[in-house]
């Protein structure tokens, strides 16, 4: 399998109780390399241009209005196989269902404030990385 990369959010759930650190920890016993990563407030139009797909969800307002409560940080990170890599250590949507010692098992307060968001495909990954990095800010 080659070596890909994939797009991270540690969400404002998190960064309020200081675990970037402890979801970096995970992210990286997991094999995969912190290529790029950024601490930021998110505007309300990059929250919506992020979450376009889930527009028309009963939960996108609620959605835009967590993502932009606090600061973020996203993250480029890179490995074999680093989308589903990723979306493995992340854990399922909701906390109630993920697996034990994924971050989601281990840090997630809820569906919604769910402390990470992974990129679900190759494509994605590449459309969202570019949205918040530019080449000069990731390292691989
Ligand atoms: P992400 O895209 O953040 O990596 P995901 O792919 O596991 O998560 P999606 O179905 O893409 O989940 O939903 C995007 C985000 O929307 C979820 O991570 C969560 O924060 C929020 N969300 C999803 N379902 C609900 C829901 N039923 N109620 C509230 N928020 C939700
Ligand atoms: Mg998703």
């Amino acid at each position: 399998m080659a070596i890909q990369r994939t797009f991270s959010i540690i969400k404002p759930d998190a960064t309020e109780r200081n675990l970037t650190g402890a979801v970096n920890a995970v992210i990286e016993k997991a094999g995969l390399r912190i290529i790029g990563q950024r601490r930021i407030q998110m505007t309300r139009a990059q929250a919506e241009r992020f979450y376009d797909v889930h527009k028309e969800r009963p939960f996108f307002g609620e959605l835009v209005d967590f993502m932009t409560s606090g600061p973020v940080v996203v993250q480029v990170l890179e490995g074999e196989n680093a989308v589903k890599a990723y979306r493995d250590v992340m854990g399922a949507t909701n906390p109630a269902d993920a697996e034990e010692g994924t971050i989601r098992k281990l840090y997630a307060k809820s569906i919604g404030e769910n402390s990470v968001h992974g990129s679900d495909s190759e494509e994605n990954a590449a459309i969202e990385i570019r949205q918040f990095f530019s080449e000069a800010d990731i390292a691989g």
